[in-house]
Order: structure tokens, then sequence, then C-alpha cells
């Protein structure tokens, strides 16, 4: 099956909604490529080996979570830059990053994928007032301790998490958002949770886990934002018939 690029980017836009969100780069079409599109990749970030392994691949679009043209970068191209939109342009894929809109989807979002991979429950959103709170609250459906939780990290994720806190702990509400969120850690004890899980740690953070009586888990940016992206390439399969390619590669944080 194939379909045309404009009807490819309408139908992620339909399903993403990210005139939503207000984000820090564009979402949706990045670059433009090849008017059919056949051979789809997913991956977490528009690196350079990312480029090229869809590049040998032969796709005509690559999509990902982490796309180009963050806010306050700089505008030039070069450098970095100029290689990574070059070997783009050269080879005629396009590039389609969803960010924000992919944390938040309530079917195949980041958030809602770790937690399916987790074997988390989800009860509402971390920013109860808000529909499409990124960060998740809920609780762990077999796992009784902080040592259980991060065992499966362990397993699922294939990551040695990071933790801020006392192995035997019990755990019955966790909150939880992916990537670059250890931010929101206040939030998470002032709803009560026992556990907050995000992708990255910085060195306030360790103080702030102690002093909120909460326990931490940085379990990697990369390896918490695989899923959601896995996940849409799964759905553009189904209903597109595309044919779906998963790149990965090795980022330890
Ligand atoms: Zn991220």
């Amino acid at each position: 099956m194939s379909l045309t690029l404009p009807e490819l980017v309408a139908g992620l836009d339909r399903l993403l909604e990210p005139k939503a969100f207000k984000d820090y780069c564009p979402n949706g079409l990045q670059v433009e490529g090849k008017s059919t599109v056949k051979r789809i990749a997913t991956a977490v970030t528009a690196s350079q080996n990312i480029v090229d392994q869809a590049i040998a691949k032969d796709v005509d679009v690559l999509l990902v979570h982490h796309g180009y043209f963050w806010k306050n970068e700089p505008t030039e191209i070069t450098g970095m830059k100029y290689r990574r939109l070059a070997a783009l342009i050269k080879n005629d894929i396009s590039l389609i990053a969803y960010h924000l809109p992919l944390d938040a989807h309530s079917k195949l979002g980041n958030n809602v994928e770790l937690a399916k991979k987790l074997d988390w429950s989800i009860s509402h959103g971390l920013d109860e007032g808000d529909p499409r709170s990124i960060g998740l609250v809920g609780g762990p459906k077999t796992d009784r301790t902080v040592k259980d939780v991060v065992s499966r990290i362990k397993e699922v994720l294939q990551r040695e998490p990071l933790v801020i806190g006392d192995l035997s702990s019990p755990v019955t509400k966790i909150a939880w958002c992916t990537g670059a969120a250890q931010g929101f850690i206040e939030q998470a004890a002032t709803a009560g949770c026992d556990l907050y899980v995000s992708g990255e740690i910085s060195e306030n953070t360790v103080h702030a886990a102690r002093e909120l009586g909460i326990t931490y888990i940085a379990a990697g940016h990369h390896a918490t934002e695989r899923y959601g992206v896995l996940a849409l390439g799964e759905w553009l399969q189904s209903e597109y018939g595309l044919e779906h390619i998963a790149l990965d590669e090795n980022n330890p944080v």
C-alpha cells in the first residue's frame, strides 16, 4: 500500500492533534521528501546514526519523537545540522516529528505505552485539570516495592535505572512522565505518590526526592520514550498498510 505524503501527514495530525499543544519545536512535517510513501522508519531521535540507518533501509519517511528546529537553537544550517539535513534531502527522505502530542496521546503516547510495558494501571493525569496532561498517575498492578518496580524497569527497558530512595519501600501510587520531566517531582509528591519515574536526573532532584519524601527513579530519557513512536509506526502499518521498520540505537541517557 502507498499514500501521498500530504495524506500521511493529515492522518497523523488528525490522530495527534498537534495544534492543541504549545511545544518547543514544529510538530508534523519538518523536512519534505518523496511525494509517495510506502515504507517508513520510526525512531526516538533523528540523529545522524538514525538518518544513516533510514537511508540504508531505503525508507520514504523517517518518523521520530525528537526532530529538529528546537526553540532557541541557532538557525544557521551548518555543521552537524547541515550534515543531517543534507543526508535526508539528498536521499529524498521526509522527516516527520511529533514531540508533546506523542508524549500525551491517550492510546499510543509515550506515557501510556510505558505504563503498558511496566504493568501499571492509569488513574488520571498528573495535571488533573488538563485533559492533555503529559504526566500520569496510577499504580503497579503486581509489583509491591521499589525493588520490584526497579527490577521490572531493568528487564523491560534493558537499562540500569538510577534510584533515589529505599528499595524496600512499598509502592502503591506512582506518577510518571517520560523524557526530561524530573521537574514534576514536587507535583508528584503533592499528588500523594510514593514514587515518581522520569527519564533524566540532575543534582537538585536528589535533594528534592529526599526532602519531599518520595522515591525517584531516572529510567532513561531514550529508554522511556522508545514506545510511543513504535506504537505510532505499528498504527500506520495497520491503518494504511505501510511497511514499518523500527530503528533504534544505544543511548545511555
Ligand atoms: Zn524527549
